[in-house]
């Protein structure tokens, strides 16, 4: 396939060159000069400007940082000049009522649009293991389907328009207070005297059993590899899951749903990141209970 990427940074750049590998023609564009160059070495069709990128393309996936700029992107640089017939994935994490404006705009406009968002950092979207979450029209899942398999180790149809968005946010607002209750059991258990290895035996394998804890124990030599053990770099950092907290407490506010436990941690990482911790790994909050 004929693929225009667009938004070629941390995320991006590993997506791309997977659909690279995968065989397809990756046409790739970014503001940045550096993140170019890079999509460049591994493969890419650079272009300097998007219009270029689009010129008879199969399908435009996009990686951006925010809401805005994908209504921008799409709405000013995209629509009514890429073929009529691509289908349009937009990766990025947004949020639902921004997600879904864009596809009815592009609907609109006689296009096919998909909100495609992922779970899986920097290191699963450069191994091609990334999970999509996705919300359209399910002839339009399966058109994208293909495509994100070359990118991903699992491509899920959410629902319809912005349905992938809504999955993404209350998974990692989920993901957010989870973590926050698994380092509170922690610090709390080696104030009580437990040793924290015996702690996390125990609590692994009862009723207290979750992520956070299992896969990315946030106490250091304790429990499976996770940036606790490499001083909390790495990893999915806090600003990002802050952002995805507020887009959480943004969707809970739009639908009207009660989410103290969504609020507490929003206001918690919001305290963690004024400190200056906005670069750490998200687990590393343990050092401010
Ligand atoms: P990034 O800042 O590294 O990359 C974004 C890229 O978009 C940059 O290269 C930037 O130059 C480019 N860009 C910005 N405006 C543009 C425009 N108008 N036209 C073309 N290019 C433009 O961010 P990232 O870490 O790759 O994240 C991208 C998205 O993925 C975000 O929505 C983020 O929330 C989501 N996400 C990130 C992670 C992660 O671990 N980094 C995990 C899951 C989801």
């Amino acid at each position: 396939m004929k693929i225009a990427f667009i938004g070629l940074g941390n995320m991006g750049g590993g997506m791309a060159a997977n659909l690279v590998k995968a065989g397809h023609e990756v046409h790739a564009f970014d503001l940045s000069q550096t993140a170019l160059d890079r999509a460049k070495s591994q493969g890419c069709i650079a272009h300097a400007e998007i219009r270029s990128a689009l010129d008879g393309v199969d399908a435009v996936v996009t990686m951006l940082p925010n809401g805005s700029i994908v209504e921008q992107v799409y709405e000013n640089e995209v629509i009514g000049h890429a073929p009529i017939s691509a289908i349009l994935i937009d990766c990025s994490t947004i949020d639902v009522d921004t997600a879904r404006s864009v596809a009815n705009f592009a609907g609109n406009q006689g296009y096919a649009m998909v909100d495609a968002p992922v779970s899986g950092g920097i290191a699963a979207a450069n191994a091609g293991t990334l999970t999509f979450m996705v919300g359209g029209a399910h002839d339009d899942f399966e058109r994208a389907q293909g495509l994100l398999s070359a990118m991903g180790k699992a491509v899920i149809h959410a629902g319809s328009s912005g349905a992938g968005q809504a999955a993404k946010i209350c998974n990692n607002m989920l993901l957010g207070a989870t973590m926050i209750a698994t380092c509170e059991a922690f610090v709390m258990a080696g104030k009580l005297g437990l040793d924290l290895q015996t702690f996390f035996d125990i609590s692994s394998k009862a009723s207290g059993q979750n992520w956070s804890m299992t896969s990315y124990c946030p106490v250091p030599g304790v429990g499976p590899q996770s940036p606790a053990d490499n001083e909390y770099k790495g990893g999915f950092a806090t600003a990002l899951m802050l952002k995805d907290l507020r887009l959480a407490m943004e969707a809970a506010r739009s639908a009207g749903a009660n989410v103290p436990m969504g609020e507490r941690a929003t206001a918690l990482y919001e305290a963690f990141e004024k400190s200056g911790a906005g670069g750490l790994d998200f687990s590393a909050i343990i050092r401010t209970l």
